[in-house]
């Protein structure tokens, strides 16, 4: 039994979630129904140059179309917010649409953070600092792992200081999620297996993190069922509606459940991975999950028992420790079935930096989540070192 009559718990869910293949056509509706005029849309370079996403959005959009900000880069950064919120205000708008994976959602939660109150992204850094509504933001999604749809938290890198900055209010959640399973088709394989890894990552933290609860916990046991159903499945299929869509399903019970219960130590390293180097945040969490299990282990065995049972994993009458290795085993074999590297050395962390990583991971806000404190860098270079 994992809670006790001592359960106390706030879950809170906001964001309006609206899923069915081409549900792109019901943005004009929903954004009069934040009677919102003129939107900005925000995405990546890349998608604006490579896919008729942007178009596609700015069809639907028909007059409510204000402009583009293109200037969106993997995990973004406090200049690209910065730029965005003023073109943002030159084009006066009234609402921010992303498309996008988690880097162009983040950065427009940015945008509307600096559009809603003015000066710097650096001036608004923390949690529940702001005192009004930010500017109405849609999220479409086009990766199905980040969760940042339905979550109330953005992760922006600062450029200077190597470092993820997180900001988090209940003012941040996007107002409505538009999942449409078409729009995820084009996502090369790496980034739909590090993103499907992300939304099981996540999964698997809000089971194990300080403030677990019985409804994150419902959302996150499915949300596992459905990424080791479906994502080796839309490996082999990826242009499945069905796949895609259950995948998409996935990622957002992920997010709500992890927005909710938080994270723990696989995030910590994850962001500082990230901003140290250029390695995909699903798939630098994916390489730290197994491990960081099994640091946990003589902590979380129960809440890890479930992750596995719902992988399918039965570890009933052994003793913990062994538990929880058969199930990182089974996730360590669905890394590697979905064709991502498993190690640190083959993502291009030089192992000189381990130790820098394991600092920065100690001051990463996630880590206070994590169900073991994690006080001593050795402890993260512990794990660092085998998932190395
Ligand atoms: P991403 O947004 O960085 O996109 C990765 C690449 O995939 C980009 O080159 C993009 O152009 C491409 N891409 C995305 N969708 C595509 C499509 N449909 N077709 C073709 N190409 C496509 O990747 P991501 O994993 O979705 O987001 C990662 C970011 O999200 C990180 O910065 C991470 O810190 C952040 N994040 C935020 C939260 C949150 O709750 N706010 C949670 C987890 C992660």
């Amino acid at each position: 039994m994992r809670y006790g009559s001592d359960l106390s718990f706030l879950h809170f869910s906001p964001t309006k979630v609206v899923f069915g293949n081409r549900s792109l056509s019901e943005l004009p509706s929903e954004l009069d129904g934040l009677s919102a005029a003129r939107a900005l849309v925000v995405t990546d370079a890349v998608l604006a140059a490579k896919t008729d996403l942007v178009e596609r959005v700015k069809k639907a959009l028909g007059r409510r179309f204000a402009g583009v900000y293109s200037d969106v880069m993997p995990d973004s950064g406090v200049g690209i917010v910065d730029r965005g919120a003023a073109k943002a205000k030159e084009l006066a708008v009234d609402a921010i649409v992303s498309i996008g994976g988690g880097s162009s959602i983040d950065t427009a939660k940015g945008i509307a953070i600096v559009h809603a109150f003015g000066g710097s992204l650096r001036d608004h850094q923390g949690f529940q600092g702001m005192s009004a509504p930010t500017t109405p933001h849609i999220a479409i999604p086009t990766t199905a792992g980040t969760g940042s749809e339905v979550t109330k938290v953005a992760v922006i890198k600062d450029e200077e200081a190597h470092q993820k900055l997180l900001f988090g209010d209940f003012h941040l959640y996007p107002r409505v999620a538009i999942l449409d399973p078409e729009l995820t088709f084009g996502m090369p394989p790496m980034i739909t297996a590090g993103t499907g890894l992300d939304a099981f990552t996540h999964a698997v933290e809000a089971l194990h993190a300080m403030q677990a609860e019985p409804v994150a916990d419902a959302l996150a046991l499915h949300a596992i069922r459905l990424v080791v159903r479906h994502l080796p499945a839309v490996m082999k299929e990826p242009a499945s509606v069905l796949h895609r869509g259950q995948m998409l399903i996935a990622a957002t019970m992920a997010g709500i459940a992890f927005d909710n219960a938080q994270v723990g130590l696989v995030h910590a390293i994850a962001h500082t991975v990230g901003a140290r180097h250029r390695v995909h945040h699903g798939t630098a969490n994916a390489i730290a999950l197994p491990h960081v299990l099994r640091f946990n282990a003589d902590v979380a065995a129960e809440a890890y028992r479930e992750a596995g049972l719902a992988m399918g994993v039965e570890t009933t009458g052994m003793p913990d420790e062994a538990a929880v290795d058969v199930v990182a085993r089974a996730i360590e074999q669905l890394v590697a079935s979905v064709g991502l590297p498993t190690r640190y050395r083959d993502v291009g962390v030089p192992e000189a930096d381990l130790p820098a990583i394991a600092e920065g991971a100690l001051s990463d806000g996630a880590i206070v989540y994590n169900p073991k404190p994690v006080t001593e860098a050795s402890d993260v270079l512990g794990v660092l070192r085998a998932a190395y």
